[in-house]
């Protein structure tokens, strides 16, 4: 029988996909989404649906004569031609009266305080602790929430939420959300996969196919983003390498990318990045269109592909499922045009919009110093409107937009919405992801600018503790977190596999784990990024970590553990749910002292006459005696005199007495060492 596609009966019939798939719904046909597809049959029906009602109904009586009821026949209650200022009705018919909070919209940051949380959703402070007792959950006023409570909080309140960005930015334009303001916008797509299965290539490709970049010739700029028109359509592609540059800007409060190009190559298959591309995006919430590179190769199997993927629930839409798959060679150009319409018809679902008519306001995709330019960022802009002479901030510098270039070199005096520009005229070097404000003149963003820096050096002592497994059973305890998400990292699948099904044997009613990425080899910065960025831990069997990774963590303050012994994992894991577990030390040599004469003192024992050499000794010292390399003794501190006053502690170029806790055997020209045991967050 034949069949029609969901998206082509929408385009014919001049309905958007999602109107036609409730229209279907309606009528009883359950479809997946834009690319399913159905009868012939149900199509007619649904186009006689749509003729006007005289038409279709009844036995007829006489009507004065009217067009076929066919095809074109469009919905009463619509006015609008097509697409553009589409979401008007979808923001207008969100539920917006819910319990107290009204729907009305509340803005938290990262973090709040209870205090803070209680004045903004509008109760007592009191009010808001009894609340969260009465759940179980202890905290004070002054207390640091993290944004996933307060979320939970406010919503149940009937508030709106949005996270608010670093600096709490979304004060300055509060307009940006009027819903009549809103138009449709072009997708902003992230092209992620292993690698040399074809990103670059494919991105070549599709540059080299656009019309207009053709016509300008051709000049190859790097700014990190670049606009393709299609014919139907804009399409937006962010090519900042790698899959750690998305979590990146992630981690840092931005998510720019609406839709995610997972790239496999055929005649490769799915990958250890391939898994990991699809755990970013889908920790995101960004949907993935697959396509499948390399069809040109001999050795090309887009079967194989499609079903290894149907083990990380992408699933082709021919197979039942929702998943848009293309298949293309991006060496030969085959098929890179439906690619982009699939593209554009993801797109379309999401239902994407700006506001162009506020200040405009963004997020840096890259930033760089320039030899002779000075700092220069590519932003994306994704609301309002950008001119030259607009002062702006974004992160916590600041400055005046002197020149802007286009993603092909052009110098530009103004842009909109869904674009991403190369921008001079800053006064330091912002972040990626940082996000971009215009403010109304340079003193406010200057103002802006400073107190944002001061906002920074706070943040350090608000910053809400990230999961540590030492610090699980407390966080449990305050209800501050419900699953422990883990990213694992082992040495072969199998492994992997194991650990995953002796988690099943944990059995914690307060916490569930949820295991968001696991993969094979070392544990690397992308890995990181992203535990960083979901707030989880990284457990990696039989691996190393990646010198860089060991760096990133440590200022990420990621909790990463390092396993032999796969019951060893589950012993933690569990120690750490009751709060058992043992802090890891680390032992930190804080000096020496050599042994110049020994004093015996009654009923204290032998005292040493030392000199210190390096670093100093505190009476919570402990010491180790070292005769010729060797270690004689590992203990505490007696006693630590000067002049026979005991004393706290001794530098280097000073002569003490110690006395060594439980061993009186020293000698002269002994060498005792001081050392401390620092507890350490993980195991690295
Ligand atoms: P990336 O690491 O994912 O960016 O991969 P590249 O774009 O650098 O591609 C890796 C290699 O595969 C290069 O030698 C490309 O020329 C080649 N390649 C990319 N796409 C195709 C394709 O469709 N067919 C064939 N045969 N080779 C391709």
């Amino acid at each position: 029988m034949p069949k029609v596609r969901v998206y082509q009966l929408a385009k014919e019939l001049n309905l958007s996909n999602k109107e036609l798939i409730e229209r279907l719904r309606g009528l009883g046909v359950e479809v997946k989404s834009h690319s399913s597809s159905i009868e012939e049959e149900i199509a007619t029906r649904i186009k006689d649906s749509l003729a006007p009602k005289s038409e279709v109904s009844k036995p007829q009586p006489k009507q004065p004569a009217q067009p076929a009821p066919l095809k074109k026949a469009k919905p009463k209650p619509k006015t609008e031609p097509k697409p553009k200022p589409k979401s008007k009705q979808a923001e207008a018919s969100e539920p917006e009266e819910t319990e107290t909070g009204k729907g009305k919209l509340v803005k938290l940051p990262d973090s709040i305080s209870v205090a803070e949380l209680a004045a903004k959703i509008n109760i007592s402070g009191s009010e808001l602790i009894k609340g969260l007792i009465a759940e179980g959950q202890m905290v004070t006023l002054n207390q640091l929430i993290p944004y996933e409570l307060a979320e939970e909080l406010a919503a149940k309140l009937g508030y709106r939420v949005e996270k608010l960005g670093l600096y709490g930015e979304d004060d300055l334009e509060e307009e940006v959300y009027d819903a009549s303001q809103l138009l449709g916008r072009a997708p902003i797509v992230t092209i992620m996969g292993h690698v040399d299965h074809g990103k670059t290539k494919l991105l070549d490709t599709i540059r080299d196919s656009d019309l207009i970049y053709k016509e300008a010739g051709g000049i190859t700029q790097h700014t990190g983003a670049y606009h393709v028109e299609t014919g139907k359509g804009h399409i937006v592609f962010l090519d900042t390498p790698g899959h750690e540059a998305f979590t990146a800007m992630r981690a840092r409060g931005a998510q720019v990318t609406d839709l995610v190009i997972l790239v496999v190559a055929a005649d490769d298959g799915v990958m250890p990045q391939t898994v990991e591309a699809i755990d970013h995006a889908k920790a995101a919430g960004v949907p993935i269109v697959v396509a499948i590179n390399k069809i040109d190769k001999p050795e090309a199997n887009p079967d194989k592909v499609k079903q290894q993927l149907t083990e990380h629930d992408l699933l082709a839409e021919e197979w039942g499922g929702e998943t848009i798959f293309v298949e293309i060679s991006a060496k030969n150009n085959t098929n890179i045009g439906e690619l982009l319409e699939m593209i554009l018809l993801q797109a379309e679902m999401l239902e994407l919009t700006a506001n162009p008519n506020v200040l405009a306001r963004g997020t840096v995709i890259e930033a760089k110093l320039d030899k002779g330019r000075g700092a220069v960022a590519t932003v994306l802009i994704q609301h309002g409107k950008l001119s030259i002479g607009d002062a702006f901030v974004v992160g916590n510098c600041y400055g005046k937009v002197r020149a802007m270039f286009s993603d092909r070199g052009q110098r530009i005096k103004v842009t909109g919405p869904a674009t991403a520009v190369e921008i001079l005229g800053f006064n330091g070097i912002p972040q990626t992801g940082d996000t971009f404000q215009a403010v109304k003149d340079e003193k406010t963003a200057r103002d802006i600018g400073r107190r944002r820096q001061e906002i920074d050096r706070d943040r350090n002592r608000r910053r809400t503790p990230r999961v540590t497994l030492e610090d699980l059973f407390n966080q449990i305890e305050s209800n501050l977190i419900k699953e422990l998400n883990v990213i694992l990292k082992t040495d072969v699948r199998g492994s992997g596999e194991a650990i995953i099904n002796n988690f099943a044997k944990i059995k914690s009613a307060k916490v569930k784990i949820n295991i968001i990425h696991s993969g094979v080899g070392a544990v690397s910065s992308s890995d990181v990024m992203l535990a960083a960025a979901s707030n989880a831990i990284i457990i990696g069997f039989h691996v190393d970590v990646d010198s860089e990774a060991v760096e990133l963590a440590k200022r990420e303050e990621v909790d990463v553990r390092l396993y032999d012994v796969i019951y060893n994992i589950n012993d933690d894991l569990v120690k750490a749910m009751e709060g058992l577990l043992e802090p890891t030390y680390e032992e930190v040599i804080t000096g020496h002292a050599e042994v110049r004469q020994l004093f015996k003192v009654p009923k204290i024992g032998v005292i040493a006459g030392s000199y210190v050499t390096d670093g100093y000794f505190n009476r919570n010292s402990l010491v180790r005696v070292k005769r010729n390399g060797k270690v004689l003794f590992e203990g505490k501190l007696l006693s630590l005199r000067r002049f026979k006053e005991s004393v706290k502690e001794v530098k280097a170029g000073l002569e003490c007495g110690i006395g060594v806790n439980g061993f009186t055997d020293l000698e002269e020209a002994d060498i005792i060492e001081s050392y401390l045991l620092k507890e350490v967050a993980g195991q690295l």
